[in-house]
Parts: C-alpha cells; structure tokens; sequence
C-alpha cells in the first residue's frame, strides 16, 4: 500500500492513480481512498464521499473510490487490475472527476446527489456527463477516449453493460467536441 498522508493507493495501481492524480492539482490536499472491492452493483468503479464527512466542512471531506477486483466479460473473468494502464488512467481519471463534482457542494446537496442517483436515471446520465467532462478539462481526453474504446470495442463486455455505458456517459465525438471547445478558450 503507497500511502501519501492524503491519497491511499493499492500498490497494484500505485503509478496509475499518481498519474491521474496528476491532471488535478487542486486535488492534492483532499483526502482520497482508492480501494479494491469484491463487486460493486452496476459498475466497475464508483466514487464517493465517506459517508460521515458529508457531515463535516467541506474542506475536512474525505473520498473513497471503489474499484471492483473483477469485470465482467461475457465467458471470461477479468482482473480490473490487469487492465491496460493507459485504460487504468482514463478510468481513474472519469472518477476523479466526480470528486470535483462532489467538490462544489455543500453536504446537504450531497445526500440529494446521492438519492437522486440512486432513483433517477436521468440524474445518473447527468452526473456520468459531468465527470468525463471534467475529465476532458483536466487534459485527460487521450486516456478517457482510450477507456471508452475499450469498453464499447474490445473488453468483450456484455452488451447490456455497452448499452449502458453508451446511454449514459459521453461519447467519443462529444469528447471530442469538448476539447475543441477548451482549446477554443484557452486560445484567447
Ligand atoms: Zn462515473
């Protein structure tokens, strides 16, 4: 275990995780968990808040992201750890960015987030948007695009995973539209 004094990390995505964390300064101070999990429902990683800093200053939150130990492919097992590491980083990446989401708001607004996430797929849609945007902003669209190929192209995931992942999040030409748009911006 690589522990910083505010960013755990299984040793097994230790160089993966710093990369990530790399396209987000403003996230050095803030205490995050990356943690193996046995299963996690519906999906494959999953970033939250712990549960009793939603209780406390914004700036004492803390947050674990959840990493499911397998994903499923449709005859196979797969190791989340095995993953390709630029996939790895894309996905952390995706993550990282709900934890900017998270961020923003005050921790009355969480436990709506929270609810409403877990009642509304229409919210769902909106806060997955969100985190690959935020990625997009941080520079990370070469990995986030290289995690999307993989899901929808080559893992071999179901393709009710695919359709979901499809429905959900956004796709590699709206990712692409966003880094025309940064660029467009910081042009200026
Ligand atoms: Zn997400």
């Amino acid at each position: 275990m690589v522990a910083f004094a505010q960013h755990k990390i299984p040793n097994e995505i230790a160089s993966e995780a710093k990369i990530a964390l790399s396209h987000y300064p403003e996230l050095a101070r803030t205490p995050i968990e990356f943690k193996f999990k046995k299963h996690i429902k519906k999906s494959t990683m999953q970033a939250q808040p712990k549960f009793l800093s939603v209780f406390k200053s914004k700036k004492n939150r803390a947050y674990k992201i959840l990493i499911s130990e397998k994903i499923k492919i449709v005859d196979s097992v797969y190791y989340t750890k095995d993953m390709p590491s630029e996939i790895m980083i894309g996905w952390l990446g995706h993550e990282l960015g709900h934890v900017i989401d998270f961020e923003q708001r005050s921790g009355l607004n969480l436990i709506g987030f929270g609810i409403s996430y877990l009642t509304s797929k229409k919210y769902i849609r909106g806060a997955e948007r969100r985190a690959d945007s935020y990625a997009v902003a941080h520079g990370m669209e070469t990995y986030i695009l290289a995690t999307k190929e993989f899901i929808l192209e080559k893992a071999g995931l179901s393709q009710k995973y695919v359709d979901r992942i499809k429905n959900l999040y956004l796709s590699p030409e709206e990712i692409m539209l966003l880094v025309e748009e940064r660029d467009m911006v910081t042009e200026d």
